[in-house]
């Protein structure tokens, strides 16, 4: 007779997860530890992940374990990360994370109840395991943020572009609501180059990207489509109210006073915006940007025109 066999599929990467706490929360009540045990965990925990959110996700939860808290806050304003754990707590301690000079940010514990000072020596042990991880995931932030951008204008670049649009246009069929684009091109920027030379042109490329910026809420919505073209991507953002946004950067651009050496530089910028229609595809919605900002320019520039 034959036996059936019965085969056993094993995910090992899952399974590890799991086992190191990534997975699903468990139900069953968790063993009280030690500082060294939990110390111990935390090392092998922590190194799983490149991700500021999620290493302080987990070391959040673990150290309750030993520490009961109410909320952890997260601050790092030179890669512009500010992350909040849990809800608002009466009582804060703050520590600098500081690593062989280097600043790896703010982390503030917050609880209702004060801290005693065993806890606080307990968290401050606690705190020694997240410094590698946080530097590795700090840098591999640096490093992907720096390959999606433009050094020139610190606006978002082509590949960075091609993400965002196709998320976007992803979010808005699932939540059913509007998607617009607006498509920017400088007006006879040739002639600033040609009459200041590059580096002024450079300098004015700067300042027009400023001034998008400085106009807009989402400032990562930005981006550099080509030489003296950006992109601005508007989320939950219809026809009209896209309209008004343009015309209001459009505005803000001619207003602005650029200056290479002491001399003031007169400059116009020109518009096309679309709004993502059913089923439309990212190359569509783009190519109608296009036309609408060919449009513009046809007509005499300094002015924004609507795709059909
Ligand atoms: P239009 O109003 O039709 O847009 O005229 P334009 O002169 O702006 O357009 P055109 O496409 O003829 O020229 C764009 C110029 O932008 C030419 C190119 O040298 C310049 N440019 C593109 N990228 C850069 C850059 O990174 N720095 C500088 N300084 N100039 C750039
Ligand atoms: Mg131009
Ligand atoms: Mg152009």
């Amino acid at each position: 007779m034959k036996t059936p066999t019965q085969i056993h599929a094993i995910d090992f990467d899952s399974a590890k997860l799991q086992r190191l706490g990534f997975g699903q929360p468990s139900s069953l009540p968790r063993r009280p530890t030690t500082v060294v045990q939990l110390r111990q965990q935390l090392v092998q925990q922590l190194q799983v992940s490149l991700e500021v959110e999620r290493i302080l996700s987990v070391f959040f939860r673990e150290i309750q374990r030993l520490v009961p808290l109410d909320a952890l806050h997260y601050r790092h304003e030179a890669s512009d990360l500010r992350l909040e754990f849990g809800q608002r707590g009466h009582h804060c301690v703050s520590y600098n994370l500081s690593h062989e000079g280097e600043h790896l940010g703010e982390l503030a514990f917050r609880r209702n109840q004060r801290l005693a000072e065993d806890e606080l020596g307990q968290l401050e042990s606690l705190l020694a395991t997240l410094l590698y991880p946080m530097r590795n995931a700090l840098l591999y932030r640096a490093a992907t943020r720096s390959a999606l951008r433009d050094p020139l204008t610190e606006t978002g670049n082509r590949i960075a572009m091609d993400q965002t649009l196709h998320r976007e246009i992803d979010m808005a069929r699932r939540h059913m609501s509007p998607l617009s684009l607006l498509m920017l091109d400088i007006d006879h920027f040739k002639i600033v180059n040609d009459t200041h030379g590059h580096a002024a042109g450079d300098s004015v490329l700067r300042s027009v990207a400023a001034v998008i910026k400085s106009q807009l809420r989402n400032v990562d919505m930005v981006f550099r489509f080509g030489g003296e073209e950006f992109l601005i991507l508007l989320s939950n953002t219809g026809r009209d109210a896209a309209g008004m946004i343009g015309e209001r950067l459009r505005q803000a651009a001619q207003a602005h006073d650029y200056w290479v050496e002491d001399k003031r530089v007169e400059l116009t910028v020109s518009l096309g915006c679309s709004t993502l229609l059913a089923a439309e595809s990212a190359e569509s919605l783009l190519r109608r940007a296009d036309s609408a900002l060919y449009v513009a320019k046809r007509e005499g520039r300094n002015r924004l025109a609507m795709a059909g």
